[in-house]
């Protein structure tokens, strides 16, 4: 057994998550799908990677000076990643989230000693006080702060080409066929995506974001597509971004949020594998690649990237009541009774 060595401090702990082999989920499918479970980074997500590599840039380049303030819009996993920065570094950290963010996220925002700013979703994109146009304007009005900007800033990409696809790489041993991953940024997809496809071209990478997304409408050539509503955490976006590098994807799909969350419940139960809703997503999008496979001869190797963890969507996707409400509880049981 090979142990690793004591960490200076919790941000060595960041990264060099396991790979897990998922059986029961594909079963009697022509497929072999292992999931890099970034939930169990120590703020719970695949985020920390990019917190730790934007605030390092930045140190480095000058424009986080020791003390300052940080202000940056995350759904929850990139504030707790720059919290944990914040309380490591001595930073100060402020956030910007939609008020749709969970109560379990909110809490540990708060217990991490970020200032929270919650946004009306209902605003539409263009009004000035919108998710996406308050952050970048709270920064202008702030001298000196520092804005990571996980949407627009290649660090966060460069996160992922610089930890996540050779971890992943080499946890294959290079035997990959496929990857498969939410986009929410597209940091993810665009890091991993890049640093396989520069080890293997033959290797497909494969995108999902939720219905009410414009990433897919705009890949399949749709000409300025409407946003609409959707529930899942993370992925997707309203607007085309800089971080989302369509040219490295070879497909993509959509996932309403009732199978993303019948996925992950799913994914808990069969697996016993903690995921979030996009973890859920990325599940869903693994089996519509499994059943439109080319003959390979030989089961196809899947690689998928499971985000975050459900410990974060108790109150949401794994509480009957609240998806019974927003007519999404598929399963007629229910989580309660079918665990008697
Ligand atoms: N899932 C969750 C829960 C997330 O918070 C994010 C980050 N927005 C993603 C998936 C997508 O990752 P990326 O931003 O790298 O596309």
């Amino acid at each position: 057994m090979l142990y690793r060595k004591p960490c200076g401090s919790v941000l060595e702990a960041i990264g060099n998550t396991p790979l897990v082999q998922l059986r029961r989920v594909v079963e009697n499918l022509p497929v072999e799908v292992f999931a890099k479970l970034e939930f169990l980074n120590p703020m719970g997500s695949s985020k920390d990677r990019i917190a730790k590599h934007m605030i390092e840039a930045a140190e480095r380049d000058g424009r986080l000076k020791p003390g300052g303030l940080i202000i940056e819009n995350s759904s929850g996993n990139t504030a707790m990643g720059l919290a944990l920065m914040a309380i490591q570094k001595g930073y100060r950290l402020k956030v910007v989230v939609r008020d749709t963010i969970s109560q379990e996220k909110l809490n540990q925002l708060l217990a991490l000693g970020a200032q929270v700013h919650k946004v009306d979703t209902s605003l539409p994109p263009e009004h000035p006080d919108s998710y996406n146009n308050i952050t970048p304007r709270l920064a202008r009005e702030t001298p000196g702060c520092f804005f990571p900007d996980q949407h627009g800033n290649r660090e966060n990409n460069a996160a992922h080409y610089a930890g996540t696809g050779p971890e992943i790489w080499e946890q294959m041993e290079g035997r990959i066929d496929y990857l498969v991953a939410g986009a929410g940024t597209g940091g993810t997809i665009g890091g991993v995506g890049r640093y396989l496809k520069e080890k293997d071209p033959t290797i497909k990478v494969v995108a999902v974001d939720p219905v009410g997304s414009v990433f897919t409408p705009h890949f399949r050539g749709e000409k300025n597509p409407k946003a609409g509503p959707y529930r899942i955490e993370g992925l997707g976006d309203e607007f085309l971004i800089p971080t989302m590098e369509f040219e490295l994807i070879d497909e993509m799909y959509q996932v309403s949020d009732r199978d993303a969350f019948q996925q992950a419940r799913r994914l808990v139960r069969e697996e016993g594998v903690l995921g979030g809703g996009s973890s859920g997503a990325a599940l869903w999008a693994v089996l519509q690649v499994a059943k439109s496979l080319p003959a390979l001869g030989r089961p196809a190797r899947i690689v998928t990237v499971f985000p975050d963890g459900a410990g974060r969507y108790l109150s949401s996707i794994f509480n009957d009541a609240w998806l019974a409400e927003r007519g999404l509880l598929d399963d007629e049981r229910g989580l309660l009774e079918a665990g008697e």
